[in-house]
């Protein structure tokens, strides 16, 4: 199994306190992390602001040797249809090949932030993620709050997992977004949902308890094929899983190694040497 690094430094690694990139900023920063060797390089959030638009427009012509580009978005609204969806058709109007598409994965923020039924909310999961595909384009689906979500109501998590599988997702992203989960805990989750679903599995774990890269190995040894996260483990808040610093990206290197899992050569020759943005 190779493990897929899907870099989101240009996305979550942005809505750190006190950075702020220029769409310039963007552009070199995405040619050295093609230059790095991850899978994907999350662009942003077309629908969110001009500045990732014009990355877009202008990603489209970036000489990549080997990552792809992907595009960053929420399912259509709570009562709508992707068709109609502004936020959808941001991600459409990028032209990324491939799109991630958050979705609600715990009860308690169906019922508390949309403000609807876990009806409507798969619902809404399988057909945007369905429409999606029949564009043609790559989905990764985000789970968000998906450990919290599968502590509170395991059997409501793991329904979505499979609406969005049922969609057509190519991945199925189980995010810890507050990051308060042990890894431990990513483990065991991780291993249950590998038994319920058929679609390959990525870890987008936050760093709230210090834990970020640890529960991202955790995960990778108990069956996720994709990991998330930030060069020097920018992000909201705490951070996300760092994918880069030299001490703890050759321990992860490592880890895979002696899981014999293979991780993609020009990724590990330059996590070897230690090379840093
Ligand atoms: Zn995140």
């Amino acid at each position: 199994m190779k493990i897929q690094i899907y870099d989101t430094t240009l996305r979550d690694g942005t809505q750190r306190e006190g950075i702020s990139l220029s769409c310039d900023d963007k552009i070199s920063i995405a040619l050295k992390l093609d230059e790095l060797g991850v899978d994907f390089i999350e662009g942003g959030w077309p629908g969110s602001n001009p500045k990732d638009v014009e990355f877009f427009q202008r990603a489209q012509e970036l000489p990549l040797k080997h990552a792809v580009i992907t595009a960053f978005g929420a399912t259509c609204r709570v009562s709508g249809i992707p068709a109609d969806d502004q936020n959808i058709k941001s991600l459409l109007d990028s032209k990324a090949a491939v799109c991630t598409v958050v979705g609600k994965a715990s009860i308690a923020h169906i019922e508390g932030v949309l403000r609807t039924t876990q009806e409507e909310n798969v619902r809404i999961i399988e057909e945007s993620v369905a429409y999606l595909r029949q564009q043609g384009r790559g989905v990764m689906f985000d789970a968000e709050h998906f450990f919290d979500g599968y502590r509170l109501d395991p059997a409501c998590a793991l329904e979505l997992l499979k609406t969005a599988e049922r969609g057509g997702a190519d991945v199925l992203v189980l995010c810890d977004t507050n990051g308060g989960t042990m890894p431990w805990d990513i483990g065991r989750v991780v291993r249950e949902v590998a038994q319920q679903v058929s679609t390959p599995l990525g870890a987008h774990i936050h760093n709230d308890s210090e834990c970020a890269v640890a529960g991202s190995l955790e995960a990778v040894r108990a069956g996720c094929s994709q990991v998330q996260g930030t060069i020097n483990g920018y992000g909201e808040r705490c951070g996300n899983a760092n994918l880069l610093l030299r001490t703890k990206a050759v321990f992860m290197w490592q880890h895979f190694a002696a899981a014999r899992i293979p991780i993609s050569t020009s990724i590990r020759k330059r996590l070897a040497i230690g090379r840093v943005l």
